[in-house]
C-alpha cells in the first residue's frame, strides 16, 4: 500500500510514501514521513495500491510513524484545504496546516550524543577546566548517557548558549545530533483530584495534618481538586502527595476544559426581542432555504444598528433545530467581546470561539469540543471556517467586506469566499452581512447569485447619525498653518463631554506623527530595507517603519545635511491622544491601536471599559471603527481619512466609504441622535461625499463605473503576482520570464497582462518588488496559464520560490 502525503513545504503537490506492513492508514491522519534529510510531519491525503508509472518501488520511503489512529482532518475538510490550495496556488500541506491549531502541530526535537572523538576529549580533561568551562560541562552530561535532548543543556546553559556550544561540538567533531518529531506540542490540561483509596488505610503514625486531609475526604461526596484539598486541610500539595505514595489517599487526573469565556467576563441575560417586520421577513426567507436543504447565499444588507445580529442568532437557532450546525465568522472576535457573551447566553456550552488571542491550550480545546460534537456553533475569525463542524447548515459572514478576511500571507485565502464554497458543497446556506458590502457582493447581488436581504431601519426609529465634513483647507486659511482638530470638532467633543456621552476619534495611522523631514535638504527618513518612510513612535521615542519594524533613534538634525530644522509631519494616534489630553485634563481617555493592543486581552480590556464607561474618548485606528453597540457614543469624529484616498489603489475610494460609513455607524446607537464630523483635505471625493449622505447605493453605482471601464473586479477576475528578491534584476528576469511564458500559455488572449512593472511598494524587508497584474474575464483560463507559466518556470529550473501569487487580493500594493 502506498499513501499520498502533504507536507507544509513550500513545494505544490503530495509526495508518495510506502506503508509499512500491519500500519492502518486514514485520510487526514498525521504521519511523520523522512523528507530530504529531515523528518516531516503531513498528512495523508491519497492511499492507493499502485504507484503511479513514473514512480519505481525502489525509490519510495516508508513512513517512519503513524501519528493519529483516528484522523485529524475530516475529508470534507481535506477536500476544502484541497480546493484552496488550487484556487489559491498554495501548497496543500500549507493549507491544512493553517486549518488545524497550531497546538496540534508537532514538537521537533533535537537530541545530542558524544563520538567517540568526544569521550576521547573528556577522559582527558583536567578538573579545573570541568569546573570552568561551560562546553566540557555540556559534554560531561553526555558521558553517562546515551543521547540527551537538547532541552536539557538548554535549561542549564540557556537557549542561545545552548546553540552556541552545539555548534562549536560539532565543529569539533565531539558530538552528533539528530532530528526527530516529539509528541504534539500542547496536551490536554489535567486537573488533579483526590480521593480515599479503596484498601486499609493504616491508623498508626498518623499526623494531625494527615488526619484533616483524610477527614475531609470521607466527608465529600466527590473527588475535590489537589490544590482546593490543600488550601482547605491547610497543608501543602506535597504531604497530600506523600499520602498517596503511602496509598492513603488515591490521585486521579482528568482533562479539564480552557475555557476562553473565562475572560469576557458575566454572561448577560438571554434577550429575546420580538422581530421587526423586516427581520422577520429576512428570517422567513433564510429558513425556507434551511428547509429546503440546499445551498444559496443571503446578503444581509443592514445600515448599522438594524439588527443583522438578531437575525442571525435567529437563522442559528433555526440551524440548530434541524438537527444542523453554524458557523460564524467575524474579522475579530477581541473588538466584539459583547458578541461572543450574546451567543453564549444563547446557545450555552454548544458555543466554541475560535481565534487568534485565545491561548494556544485554549484553541486547542475548543476545536477538540467542535471535532467531538460537543460544540455546535462555532465563532472565530478567517481560519474557523476550518472548524472540524459536521453537518453544517449555517454560514454566516458577519462584516463580510472586511479585508482581514484575506490572508496576507501564504495560503493567500479569503475566508468569506473560502465559507461560501464550503457551504456550497455541503448544502448549507449562507448570509453575509454588512452596513458597507464589497463591490463583489452587491455585484453578485445583480447577477442574481446572491438573494438580497435589506434592513433599511434602525432599530426603534433611531436616525442615522448627521454627518458634517469640515474642509480643512479653510482650517488652514484661518490659521496659516494646519490644525490637528478643527475648532468643530473641538467645540462638538466638549458639549458631548459636558453632557456626559462619549466620543470616538478615528486617526488612521498609529504612532505620532507619518513622516519626519529636513526642511532645509527634503529629506524623508526612511527605512532601509523597505519602500516607506518611518514612523515617529513618541511613547518609545523610536522611529519604527509599519512594514518590517525595523526601529531608529529619533535624530536631532538631518542625517544628511545636518540641519537643525527636523519636522514631523501628519498625525498619528499618539499625537491626538496627546492633545486631547492636554485640552482637556479632566477627561478619561484611551487609545485603540497595535501598539496598545499588543498584550493579550488588552482589547477586550480597553472596549470594556468604553462600554463601561469607565472612559470618556476613545481615540484609535480603524480597530475603533469595527461592530461595537455602545449606546452612549454621540460623537464620532474623523481625523484623517485622506492618506487613504492617494494610496495608488483602485480599492482606495471603497476602503475609504467603508471606514468613514462604518465608523459614523457608531455614533447615534442609543436614544439620543449621533453626530459624525469628518475632516478633510478632499471634501468633494465622491467617497466622502456618499459616505456623509449614507448612500450605499450612490457609491455603488458610480465606483462601479470605475471599475468597468479600468477592468477591475468585480467586473473582472483579478491576479496579482509579486516577484521579489534580494537583488532588483533578479527579480525583473523572473518577472520578464513568467510573463513570457504567460503570453504562450494564453494563446486565445483571455487575459490581459500588466507589467512587469516595480509594484508600489518597491522594496519590502530588504527585497525588490516586481508586479504583474492579471485581469480576466475567464478565471478557469488564467488559472490555466499560470499553472502552465509555472510548470515552465520549473522545468527551466527558474526559483519559483520568488514568486508570490495573490489571487482576488483585497490590495495590489
Ligand atoms: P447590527 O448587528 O445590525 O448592528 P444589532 O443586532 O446589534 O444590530 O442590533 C442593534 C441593537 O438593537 C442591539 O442592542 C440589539 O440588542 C437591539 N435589537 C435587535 N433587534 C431588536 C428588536 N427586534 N427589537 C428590539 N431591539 C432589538
Ligand atoms: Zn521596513
Amino acid at each position: 500500500m502506498f499513501v499520498d502525503v502533504a507536507v507544509p513545504v513550500k513545494m505544490t503537490g503530495t509526495f508518495t510514501y510506502r506503508l509499512p506492513d500491519g500500519m492502518g492508514a486514514a485520510l487526514g491522519a498525521r504521519v511523520v514521513v523522512p523528507f530530504g534529510k529531515k523528518l516531516m510531519t503531513g498528512f495523508i491525503v491519497a492511499v492507493h495500491e499502485d504507484l503511479p508509472p513514473d514512480l519505481s518501488e525502489v525509490s519510495i520511503k516508508p513512513i517512519a510513524r503513524l501519528v493519529d489512529e483516528e484522523p485529524l482532518v475530516t475529508e470534507e475538510i481535506l477536500d476544502l484545504t484541497r480546493w484552496v490550495a488550487e484556487y489559491y496556488f498554495a501548497p496543500w500541506g500549507d493549507v491544512i496546516q493553517a486549518a488545524v491549531p497550531s497546538g496540534m502541530r508537532l514538537a521537533s526535537e533535537v537530541s545530542v550524543s558524544i563520538t567517540e572523538a568526544g569521550r576521547q576529549a573528556l577522559a582527558a580533561m583536567t578538573p579545573t577546566r570541568l569546573k570552568l568551562s561551560a562546553r566540557a560541562q555540556a559534554l560531561e552530561m553526555l558521558g553517562q548517557v546515551e543521547s540527551l535532548p537538547l532541552t536539557r543543556w538548554e535549561k542549564k546553559f540557556g537557549k542561545t548558549r545552548a546553540k552556541a556550544i552545539l555548534r562549536e561540538l560539532e565543529r569539533k567533531g565531539y558530538v552528533r545530533t539528530r532530528y526527530d518529531i516529539g509528541g504534539p506540542q500542547v496536551k490536554p490540561k489535567l486537573q488533579e483530584l483526590v480521593a480515599l483509596s479503596d484498601g486499609p488505610r493504616s491508623e498508626t503514625r498518623r499526623s494531625p495534618q494527615a488526619a484533616r486531609v483524610l477527614d475531609i475526604l470521607a466527608a465529600a461526596e466527590h473527588p475535590i481538586p489537589l490544590s482546593e484539598l490543600a488550601a482547605r486541610a491547610g497543608v501543602t500539595p506535597a504531604l497530600i502527595r506523600r499520602l498517596a505514595a503511602r496509598q492513603q489517599v488515591t490521585i486521579l487526573r482528568r482533562a479539564i476544559r480552557r475555557d476562553p469565556f473565562v475572560r469576557t467576563g458575566e454572561t448577560p441575560p438571554l434577550q429575546w426581542f420580538e422581530l421587526t417586520a423586516e427581520q422577520a421577513a429576512a428570517l422567513a426567507e433564510i429558513e425556507k432555504k434551511l428547509d429546503e436543504g440546499t445551498y444559496a447565499t443571503f446578503l444581509l444588507h443592514g445600515v448599522t444598528g438594524s439588527g443583522k445580529t438578531e437575525v442571525y442568532i435567529r437563522a442559528m437557532h433555526a440551524a440548530l433545530r434541524r438537527g444542523k450546525t453554524a458557523l460564524m465568522l467575524v474579522p475579530e472576535i477581541a473588538l466584539t467581546p459583547m458578541l461572543s457573551q450574546r451567543l453564549r447566553s444563547h446557545f450555552g456550552e454548544a458555543v466554541a470561539i475560535l481565534h487568534s488571542s485565545l491561548s494556544e491550550g485554549e484553541r486547542y480545546d475548543e476545536w477538540m469540543r467542535i471535532a467531538r460534537g460537543e460544540a455546535r456553533i462555532v465563532l472565530g475569525t478567517r481560519s474557523a471556517v476550518f472548524a472540524p463542524l459536521r453537518q453544517l447548515g449555517l454560514v454566516v459572514v458577519d462584516e463580510e467586506h472586511d479585508t482581514s478576511y484575506k490572508q496576507d500571507d501564504s495560503p493567500r485565502y479569503h475566508g468569506r469566499d473560502t465559507a461560501i464554497v464550503r457551504a456550497h458543497r455541503q448544502n448549507a446556506v449562507v448570509i453575509l452581512g454588512s452596513a458597507t458590502p464589497s463591490m463583489e457582493s452587491f455585484h453578485n447581488v445583480h447577477l442574481g447569485k446572491y438573494v438580497y436581504l435589506p434592513l433599511g431601519e434602525r432599530i426603534g426609529g433611531r436616525r442615522l447619525a448627521d454627518v458634517e465634513v469640515v474642509d480643512m483647507r479653510q482650517v488652514f486659511a484661518r490659521h496659516g498653518q494646519q490644525r490637528v482638530l478643527s475648532e468643530e470638532l473641538l467645540t462638538a467633543l466638549q458639549q458631548t463631554y459636558e453632557r456626559g456621552e462619549q466620543a470616538i476619534l478615528l486617526v488612521n495611522r498609529r504612532g505620532f506623527s507619518s513622516l519626519v523631514l529636513c526642511r532645509r535638504c527634503g529629506l524623508t527618513i526612511r527605512c532601509t530595507r523597505c519602500d516607506v518612510t518611518l514612523t515617529y513612535h513618541r511613547s518609545m521615542e523610536r522611529l519604527i517603519c509599519h512594514y518590517c519594524n525595523q526601529q531608529r533613534a529619533v535624530p536631532t538634525s538631518c542625517p544628511s545635511c545636518g540641519g537643525q530644522y527636523i519636522y514631523f509631519v501628519g498625525v498619528g494616534t499618539e499625537q491626538v491622544e496627546e492633545r486631547v489630553k492636554r485640552l482637556f485634563p479632566q477627561m478619561r481617555v484611551a487609545r485603540l491601536d497595535r501598539d496598545t493592543a499588543r498584550r493579550r486581552g488588552a482589547h477586550e480590556q480597553i472596549i470594556r471599559e468604553f462600554a463601561s464607561g469607565a472612559i470618556d474618548t476613545l481615540i484609535g485606528t480603524q480597530m475603533v471603527a469595527k461592530g461595537h453597540d455602545f449606546p452612549n457614543v454621540t460623537l464620532v469624529g474623523v481625523i484623517s481619512v485622506d492618506a487613504g484616498l492617494g494610496l495608488p489603489d483602485f480599492r482606495a475610494a471603497e476602503r475609504t466609504f467603508q471606514l468613514v460609513t462604518q465608523v459614523a455607524g457608531r455614533a447615534g446607537r442609543g436614544d439620543i441622535p449621533g453626530r459624525v464630523i469628518i475632516q478633510t483635505y478632499y471634501p468633494e471625493h465622491y467617497a466622502l461625499q456618499f459616505a456623509r449622505a449614507q448612500d450605499y447605493e450612490g457609491f455603488y453605482q458610480r465606483e462601479i463605473q470605475f471599475r468597468q471601464a479600468l477592468h477591475y473586479p468585480p467586473v473582472t477576475t483579478l491576479i496579482q503576482v509579486i516577484v521579489h528578491h534580494r537583488r532588483a534584476e533578479r527579480a525583473q528576469a523572473i518577472a520578464g520570464e513568467l510573463v513570457a511564458q504567460l503570453r504562450r500559455a494564453d494563446a486565445l488572449g483571455q487575459i490581459r497582462t500588466l507589467g512587469p512593472a516595480p509594484a508600489p511598494l518597491g522594496r519590502l524587508r530588504g527585497e525588490y518588488r516586481v508586479q504583474i497584474l492579471l485581469k480576466t474575464r475567464q478565471r478557469m483560463a488564467a488559472h490555466r496559464a499560470l499553472e502552465q507559466a509555472l510548470d515552465a518556470l520549473r522545468a527551466s529550473r527558474t526559483d519559483t520560490h520568488a514568486i508570490a501569487i495573490d489571487v482576488d487580493p483585497v490590495d495590489v500594493m
